[in-house]
């Protein structure tokens, strides 16, 4: 999907709300709204035919409420298919809040976001994501049962991020079977674009695995903490696309695989836990694919974050956690030798085995 200008010509023709480009067949969208605690969030809620709706809360400061709305949508559709690809039972959702989490995020904002998840009566489920912890999340628990990504303390199964990043690990090895041969990353140069909570976890597995790892961020702070405590490189230059690598892990913020970066891209596996990093899912995967770049699609390598909050609501241990973040492996693997065997893009493989689950379960409720 893009991320489309509407003109107000267009806007007329094909409606301001349910025409939006990016709303692709979603259930519900909730706008709340409250002036006290200046709480400005959308809830979106894709498809539910699996479960109820889960998936992370963002805050995030966006240019704009189109920009916020056009996320929003974005990643609660990719939940979707994220859950339907790993076997959960759940559908897709999504949340945004609009601010800056450093500096907008009180108590009070969080609690008042609560109110709201409780309102939908359990069809939304929500977690963290960017700009969130699972402090925030043990607070929303305060006003709502609907909450996952809790604290160990509180009885939750903590922080997802250190899971999503095994996962994504898991995805990388089986992309790297594929292109290489062999899943060990020793000595392979990898880019990872962003080492927030899941970036740095990657980082240390594979500094650990004594790959040649180059970080890249907007926060200095974190550059430096991070190239403290693992052997890694600050990536220096301003442009890391056009660099020399086996591997581009992209861990930050999502549509980084478009026209611009697509075309100096060297790296040979792209792999890693942003959400929709695609600009356009079909334009993009298929520029990849043309460029005989393997592409480990982002919602199945990345979702060891909703198999860790899962386990909240089913009740499994961490074992169980790992053997289903392990399992990112195989299925990547399967998913890539689809590709190849029926000539089409990696996304569009993973994207058709998560719709026939979802497609398979409307038939039986029916
Ligand atoms: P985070 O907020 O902890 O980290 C994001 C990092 O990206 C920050 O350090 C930030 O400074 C950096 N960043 C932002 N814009 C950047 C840019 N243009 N260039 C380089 N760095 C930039 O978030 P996170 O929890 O680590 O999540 C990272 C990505 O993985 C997000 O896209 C998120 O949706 C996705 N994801 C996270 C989880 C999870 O369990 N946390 C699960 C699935 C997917």
């Amino acid at each position: 999907m893009k991320t489309e200008v509407i003109l107000a010509e267009d806007l007329k023709k094909i409606g301001p709300v349910f025409g939006q480009l990016s709303f692709q067949d979603h259930e519900q969208i909730v706008f709340c709204n409250d002036k006290d605690t200046g709480l400005k969030a959308i809830i979106g809620i894709h498809d539910t035919t699996l479960g109820p709706a889960l998936g992370g809360t963002r805050m995030w400061q966006y240019n704009n409420e189109q920009d916020a709305l056009n996320d929003v949508l974005r990643l609660s559709r990719g939940m979707s298919f994220k859950s339907a690809i790993t076997g959960l039972n759940l559908g897709g959702g999504k949340a945004v809040i609009i601010g800056d989490a450093k500096t907008q995020k009180t108590p009070e904002l969080m609690l008042k976001f609560g109110e709201f998840v409780h309102s939908l009566g359990g069809r939304y489920i929500t977690a963290e994501d960017v700009g969130m912890t699972t402090g925030d999340m043990d607070l929303v628990r305060k006003v709502t049962p609907y909450v996952t990504g809790i604290s160990e303390q509180n009885g939750g199964a903590g922080n997802p991020s250190p899971i999503t990043a095994y996962g994504t690990f898991m995805g990388m090895k089986a992309s790297a079977k594929y292109a290489f041969g062999s899943d060990n990353l020793e000595n392979k140069v990898v880019y990872v674009q962003g080492i927030g909570n899941v970036g740095e976890a990657l980082v240390e597995h594979l500094s650990n695995e004594g790959a040649k790892v180059f970080i890249s961020d907007i926060n200095h702070e974190r550059l430096q903490q991070v190239r403290d405590t693992y052997s890694v490189e600050i990536y220096s230059g301003d442009n890391l696309y056009k660099e020399q690598m086996d591997i581009y892990a992209p861990c930050a913020l999502g549509a980084t695989l478009n026209d611009h970066s697509i075309e100096q891209l060297k790296a040979k596996i792209i792999a890693g836990a942003a959400n929709n990093q695609l600009a356009d899912e079909d334009t993009h995967a298929k520029m990849l694919r043309e460029k005989g770049i393997v592409y480990a699609p982002d919602f199945l390598i990345n979702a060891g974050g909703i198999i860790n909050v899962y386990a909240e609501l089913e009740n499994y241990g961490k074992q169980e956690i790992i053997r289903k973040t392990e399992n990112i492996y195989t299925t990547t693997l399967e998913i890539l030798q689809k590709a190849e065997k029926e000539d089409i893009t990696t996304h569009k493989a993973a994207l058709t085995i998560a719709q026939s689950r979802i497609d398979a379960r409307k038939i039986e409720k029916a």
